[in-house]
């Protein structure tokens, strides 16, 4: 699944540089997830970065992008591609 951020961000910036995958950026109104790149930091991490650090929790599973782990592996490879 992607994750998202909500209305409840303070704009604090400190999930921004924490994601591995650049998926973070500041919206119109606060920090957005770009949802094909989010991988919940499966390929990278144990756990999503952005959730960990958020002062504010309010990162949640994003309900319209709801992937099983083997979809989360596949974007993986597939920005890693991209980027590569
Ligand atoms: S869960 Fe990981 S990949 Fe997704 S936005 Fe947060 S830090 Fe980025
Ligand atoms: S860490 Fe949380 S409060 Fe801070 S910018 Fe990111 S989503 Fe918003």
């Amino acid at each position: 699944m992607a994750l998202m951020i909500t209305d409840e961000c303070i704009n604090c910036d400190v999930c921004e540089p924490e994601c591995p995958n650049d998926a973070i950026s500041l919206g119109e109104l606060h920090y957005d997830i770009d949802p094909h790149k989010c991988t919940e930091c499966v390929g990278h991490f144990d756990e999503p970065q952005c959730v960990q650090i958020c002062p504010v929790a309010c990162i949640p599973v994003d309900p319209q992008h709801t992937e099983s782990r083997e979809t989360l592996w596949q974007k993986f490879h597939r920005l890693q591609r991209v980027a590569g």
